[in-house]
């Protein structure tokens, strides 16, 4: 099956007890079991749910992989790979990381023995600097959040098989409508699906997809021990968000194309961050390894201190200035005192994440109306 059929069909088959073509909320905590153990495949609902399973199968399709687990936020999920690792262990990771990733790495697993490397991955040799007989796990994100650094996944997941080290891939800003790792040779795609999977900022949750059955039992049982996994009201409004996903995707890419077209030559705007452009530093790799180049796009604002930043990020009539992207809305974000704020000004500087940057999460809505906003907001 193609992308836009596996959004709408995968998983999903009439409701066996009535024949609802839409997979039900099935608000259960319990089953009822016929004698200890004699059930139809679920037990408690922290470890299985018929519409969270349905939700699970569908996004495991769209990654092209055999196993999807759900959790409560994207986050939950991250944790829940981490803990696949013991005291010693070492992680290799990007140097410039969604915020909240970088927090639970050097604030909460760093606690309990882990060592973790964040290094420049734009060139995908170095990480070949840091592999030792105790790393483990590398960790990429691509496009990066918020300075769109490309990572070239195949030639990191060579790296990773040639020494037997996992290779997880957040994939949350291309979406596996434009990027899937796992073709590419990752171990394991996390997205937070409160984002472009979701896809109407109304949801906070996470996923893990993966192939290899072992790992998909090993992660099962974090999961399930843990415990951080979605309720089933959540899981059905992710899978009808699913069911328009590649419509959704295909408008943020054709807007976001617009847009960045018309930053890039605003006396405003000092610098452009956007795989689309062929000079960005790794224009030919996010073409190789991804569809087309997306909704987000970040820039920094010329002669602009703090004062002057927050006072343009907060004229947009349009765009909502918040946290989050991926949905149906515009919205921007100021990385340096929203979603970056956890990163130490030190760590920010060396990747760019300054006072002036601001990041825009391109919508769906007309593209005449986005483009009058920005030009009001830079004027
Ligand atoms: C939002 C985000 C996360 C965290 O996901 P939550 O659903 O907010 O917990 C992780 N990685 C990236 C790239 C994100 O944008």
């Amino acid at each position: 099956m193609k992308f836009g059929t596996k959004a709408i069909h995968a998983g999903q088959e009439p409701d066996p007890s009535t024949g609802a073509v839409m997979t039900p909320i099935y608000q259960t905590s319990t089953y009822w079991q016929k004698s200890p153990g004699d059930n139809k495949g679920f037990e408690y609902s922290r470890g299985t749910n018929p519409t969270r399973k349905a939700l699970e199968s569908c996004l495991a399709a769209l990654e092209n992989a055999k196993f999807g687990l759900a959790f409560s936020s994207g986050m939950g999920a991250t944790d829940a790979v981490m803990k696949l690792l013991v005291p010693g262990d070492e992680v290799i990771t990007g140097n410039d990381l969604y915020g909240g990733s970088y927090r639970i790495f050097t604030k909460i697993f760093s606690n309990y023995g882990i060592k973790f490397h964040f290094i420049d991955m734009s060139d995908a040799n170095h990480v070949k600097n840091y592999v030792n007989d105790h790393t483990k796990l590398i960790w990429i994100e691509t496009p990066t959040n918020p300075t769109m650094q490309i990572v070239d996944i195949a030639a990191v997941a060579a790296i990773a098989k040639e020494n037997d080290i996992l290779l997880a891939v957040d994939n949350t800003f291309a979406s596996p409508y434009l990027q899937n790792p796992i073709d590419l040779g990752a171990d394991i795609v996390m997205h937070s699906v409160t984002k472009y999977l979701g896809g109407h900022s109304d949801v906070v949750m996470g996923a893990l997809m993966l192939n290899d059955e072992d790992l998909y039992k090993r992660l099962w049982f974090i999961y399930n021990a843990c415990g951080a996994t979605p309720g089933p009201m959540d899981s059905f409004l992710v899978l009808r968000g699913l069911k328009t996903l590649h419509l959704r995707m295909r408008a943020h890419c054709e807007n976001g194309r617009q847009i960045a077209e018309f930053l890039k030559t605003h006396p405003k705007v000092e610098k452009i961050y956007w795989p689309g452009f062929t000079d960005h530093p790794n224009h030919d790799i996010a073409k190789k390894q991804m569809r087309d180049f997306g909704g987000m796009i970040s820039i920094t604002l010329k002669g602009a201190d703090l004062q002057e930043t927050y006072r343009i990020a907060s004229s947009f009539n349009v765009f909502s200035l918040a946290e989050s992207l991926g949905g149906v809305e515009s919205l921007i974000n100021h990385p340096v005192s929203m979603t970056h704020g956890s990163i130490p000004k030190a760590e920010r500087d060396k990747v760019g994440v300054t006072d002036n940057l601001l990041r825009l999460s391109v919508g769906v809505e007309d593209i005449d109306d986005l483009l009058d906003d920005l030009k009001q907001a830079l004027s």
